[in-house]
């Protein structure tokens, strides 16, 4: 689960993780009263109005604006709020602007010049360990920095038993060159930041920029939060944090009738129980010219209602051309879905798109007989080759 700045930025909060703070807003007016209260609280005077969307790259598509006076926080906030917003990161179409976070303006003048790091949480799947990463490259995209200037991105790995210790933590700041409080306040920034990753499940914190204030305090100015679907269940309090309005409206309505679907570019829709299995007819759609529609798995118990519910999924995109059914029959058996396909078939009415049906396992010859005699406009397989020369066919 991906969330927005403002609750990323609150979960670190309530670690000791220090933050740009921010009130966010869904109107002009809030925007104001927002700034009004920041600035009793920070005695800031200008504020950053930032779009709150799942996506990153904000600034360059014009979703971090500086503000300063309460007038332009409104006119600002005005414009920013319904605008949709093209970044990097998202589609064309871009993402619409539903709420902005008012936040003080940390990048004020001072002692010292500010500095912007980039710092993320992560767990590093080679060596099954979480990570820190981090680059004296602040600000920037870090796959940029990734390519061009690879030495300039550390990286720190922690023991799970003993979690971050404090040699690893120094050894980060004096990586990141800073010196006296600087030095001191990141240290317990890193340390903070990774105890918040952990305590909360997450699988990702990316906070670019992490800044260094012209008076040396070290704080997060983005926030870029992945919890763990797996361990929401121990969070109940952050699942009210889901934006579904952020999410694909096809893959909601998938997961809420239990099926694993991601939504893909291409034009061949498939349906298929196991993600091994899936994965596998995505390379075999490929290899026939095709490209897939979506990654769907329907799990296990493959029987006529979620055969529909996964037909009626497929079909929603319009870019589907044909669609391919691989199924395994191990617990399942093969017959049971063939009349399941049919049962979803009939009931579903007009499916104008070619289907190909490859059933492999137990009683696949009975189902290859029930879908051959069933007189609907499905086609049938029973090798991988057999199914993708036909989806090659379809495609022709
Ligand atoms: P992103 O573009 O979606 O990654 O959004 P960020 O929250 O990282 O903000 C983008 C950029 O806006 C940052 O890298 C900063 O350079 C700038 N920015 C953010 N907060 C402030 C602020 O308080 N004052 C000023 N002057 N610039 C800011
Ligand atoms: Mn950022």
């Amino acid at each position: 689960m991906n969330l927005h700045e403002y609750q990323g930025k609150d979960i670190l909060s309530s670690f000791g993780v220090r933050i740009q703070r921010g009130i966010v807003a869904k109107n002009a007016n809030e925007a104001v009263a927002a700034a009004k209260q920041l600035t009793a609280e920070t005695g800031t005077g200008w504020y950053v109005i930032k779009a709150q969307v799942h996506a990153g790259g904000r600034g360059k598509g014009g979703g971090v604006k500086l503000a300063k006076s309460l007038k332009e926080v409104e006119e600002v906030s005005g414009k920013m709020i319904g605008m949709q917003l093209i970044t990097p990161q998202t589609s064309a179409e871009g993402k619409k602007v539903h709420q902005v976070l008012v936040a003080e303006d940390v990048y004020y003048p001072g002692a010292s010049e500010t500095s912007e790091f980039y710092v993320s949480v992560l767990l590093n799947r080679g060596t099954g360990r979480n990570m820190i990463m981090y680059s004296t490259e602040g600000g920037m995209d870090i796959e940029t920095v990734a390519e061009e200037t690879p030495h300039l991105i550390f990286t720190e790995e922690i023991d799970p038993s003993t979690g971050i210790l404090p040699f690893q933590a120094r050894r980060i700041a004096f990586n990141l060159g800073l010196e006296g409080n600087a030095f001191k306040e990141m240290t317990k920034f890193v340390t903070n930041l990774y105890t918040a990753y952990v305590a909360s499940d997450a699988s990702l914190f990316e906070i670019n920029p992490v800044l260094k204030t012209s008076d040396d305090k070290i704080m997060a100015v983005d926030a870029k939060v992945t919890i763990d679907d797996n361990a929401l269940y121990r969070h109940k309090d952050y699942l009210n944090l889901r934006d579904l309005r952020e999410e694909s409206a096809i893959e909601v309505e998938a997961g809420a009738l239990g099926l694993n679907y991601v939504d893909l570019d291409g034009n061949v829709g498939c349906m298929v129980n196991g993600a091994g299995l899936a994965m596998a007819t995505m390379d075999l759609i490929k290899q026939a010219g095709g490209e897939p529609a979506n990654f769907l798995d329907v799990g296990g118990t493959a029987d006529a209602a979620r055969v529909e519910a996964a037909f009626s999924i497929i079909l929603k995109d319009p870019a589907v051309k044909a669609i391919l059914i691989n199924i395994f029959g191990g617990i399942v058996r093969c017959d049971r879905v063939a009349q399941g396909i049919i049962d979803a078939y009939k009931n579903m009415g007009n499916i104008d798109v070619p289907i190909i049906v490859r059933l492999q396992g137990t009683n696949a010859d009975i189902a290859k007989k029930l879908i051959d005699d069933s007189g609907l406009d499905v086609m049938s397989a029973t090798e991988f080759q057999e199914a993708a020369d036909k989806v090659q066919s379809v495609l022709a």
